[in-house]
Formats: structure tokens, sequence, C-alpha cells
């Protein structure tokens, strides 16, 4: 009774109060999102971070003992709700069964964090044989645009979602011998662009991340050897490679409601490397 007449009498005490309640809410609470390539390296730290900030994740990859690998280490953490499916992002089968069993689970999409890429071979733009420059692509940019296809519907079911395109530094300025790749990020950037622009009026944001030099297995080629280790420091003004952790919460930013009018923008994070385009 006597509260009741406190939190009516007082719009400061009913203010405090829905903000003591809206702080014990985590930012992504009630959120579903999937995040492609996410069984270890950028994608499961992402992963990791907005299980953190209160979303229920779907990670995936090519391969299952790595899902269940990944799963586990998440739910170890504490995490309850998270999903594992096997998907490599550039067979269609695979494509729409994430999209299925994450509606058939949580019930719908709301975060789309795409980071699926391959290198198959290192080299400069114009030495890049055919076959090697359509699986980059492939993976790269096509299964980018239609897993964007797939959760679109779903998106618009919920009147609102958040896509982050995984890009890369790369993109701005081609790394030595990674040519066909970099162009391929560049190519993201644009599709991030244009996805912003078409999904605007759903309330439908997309932006991207570009990512600098991160110590990941994929990376490997780029600091696995001494040489080529401390050629690639002098590139980078901070002087260190970059943790995956250091790209997820930037990503979690960008998918909640604090970059609710963001939109079509390209993020780099990249210790300071040049990326103009
Ligand atoms: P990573 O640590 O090597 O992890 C790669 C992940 O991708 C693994 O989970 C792998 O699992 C999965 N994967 C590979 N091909 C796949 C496919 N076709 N379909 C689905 N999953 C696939 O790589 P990372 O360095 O974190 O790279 C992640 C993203 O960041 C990529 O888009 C990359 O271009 C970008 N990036 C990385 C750097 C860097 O310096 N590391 C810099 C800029 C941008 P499976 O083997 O089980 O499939």
């Amino acid at each position: 009774m006597l509260r009741n007449i406190i939190s009516k009498a007082s719009p400061f005490t009913t203010f405090a109060s829905r903000s003591m309640s809206q702080a014990a809410e985590k930012k992504l609470s009630g959120k579903v999102a999937i995040i492609t390539a996410s069984t270890e390296g950028i994608g499961f730290a992402i992963a990791r971070r907005l299980a953190q900030d209160g979303a229920k994740v779907v990670v995936s990859s090519r391969r299952g003992g790595n899902v269940t690998r990944a799963v586990k280490e998440l739910e170890d953490e504490g995490f309850t709700d998270i999903l594992g499916l096997q998907c490599n992002v550039a067979k269609e089968k695979d494509r729409v069964n994430l999209i299925e069993q994450t509606v058939a689970k949580f019930g719908g999409i709301d975060i789309l964090v795409s980071n699926a890429a391959v290198n198959p071979a290192m080299g400069g733009v114009l030495d890049c044989p055919e076959p090697v420059w359509d699986k980059i692509f492939d993976v790269n940019v096509k299964s980018a645009m239609l897993i964007s296809q797939l959760v679109l519907p779903h998106m618009r079911a919920r009147k609102g979602g958040a896509i982050v395109y995984v890009a890369s530094i790369g993109g701005y300025h081609p790394i030595d011998n990674l040519g066909a790749y970099s162009v391929s990020k560049t190519t993201l950037l644009g599709l991030c662009k244009a996805v912003a622009q078409q999904l605007a009026p759903d309330n439908i944001r997309a932006n991207a991340i570009a990512p600098g030099i991160v110590k990941t297995r994929f990376s490997l080629p780029l600091h696995g050897n001494e040489e080529v280790y401390k050629k690639m420091l002098a590139t980078i003004p901070m002087g260190r490679m970059a943790e995956p952790r250091e790209m997820a919460g930037l990503v979690s930013f960008l998918v909640s409601d604090d970059a609710s009018y963001i939109t079509g923008e390209n993020f780099i994070a990249a210790g300071g490397m040049p990326s103009r385009l």
C-alpha cells in the first residue's frame, strides 16, 4: 500500500525502479542470434559474447566434431540457450537447415552474424586460378547474401533485426598474398551497404566489421613464421595482433538497441592500420 502511494506520488521513484529492472535485464535478452563459422576464432568469441549479453545463440561450422566441442565449451561456462548445428555456408541444404532448426528451437531469428570465409590459396589477385576465385566468392560473398535472404522473412515477422557481416581490413587495403580474398572482403563492404539500404524500411539493420589481423588458426600464415610475423607487426601501429574477443564487443553493440539508428556502416577494428578505400 505504502509502496503504491510512493510510486504513484513520485515519478522519480518509478523511473528509478524501472532503471534498476532494466539494468538487471541483459541487453540482448530474448534475442535469437545465428553466428556462422562460430566454433573457433572470431566467430566463437562473438557467440560467447552474445550469450554473455543474454542472447540465445546458434553456433555452427562445417565439422560436427567442432560444433559439439564449441557447444560443450559454452555450456560448461554456464550458458543454457545454445544450439549447435553443422553448417557449411556454401551448401544450400545446410543453410536451409540452419534457419529451420533455429526457428524450431528458439521460435524466431533476430540477429545474423555472417562470419564465414575461406582463403584456399595464397597469392596476388591476378595469380588466382578461376576455381580458387569461385570458391572464395562462393563462401565469402555469395553465401553471406543467400543466408541474409533466408533470415529475412523471420526478421520481418519480428518487425526488425540486425545483421553483421565480418569483412576485413584487407577489404580496404589488400593484404600481401591475399589478393582475391581481400577483394571478396571489399565486396562484402558493398553488400552490407546495399542490404542496409534495402532493409531499412523493415527496421532491419545491416553493418559490417573489418577486423585487422587477429590471432587465429585462419591467420596462422601471418603469425606462424617469426620472420613474417615481425613484418606484419611492423604494419600495425598498435604493434600487436588482436585477440578474437576484441572483435566481439563491437558486434554485440551493433546488434543491440544501443545501435538502433546505425545501419549501412563499416566499422574497422584494426589497431590503427590504414583503412581508406
Ligand atoms: P578461424 O579461427 O580459423 O575459424 C574459422 C571458423 O570458420 C571455424 O569455426 C571453421 O570451422 C569455420 N568455417 C570455415 N569454413 C566454413 C564454411 N564454409 N562454412 C561454415 N563454417 C566454416 O578463423 P577467424 O580468423 O576467426 O576468421 C573468421 C572471420 O574473420 C572470417 O570471415 C575471416 O575472413 C575474418 N577475418 C579474420 C582475420 C584474422 O586475422 N584472423 C582478419 C580479418 C577478418 P570448421 O572447420 O568446422 O568449418
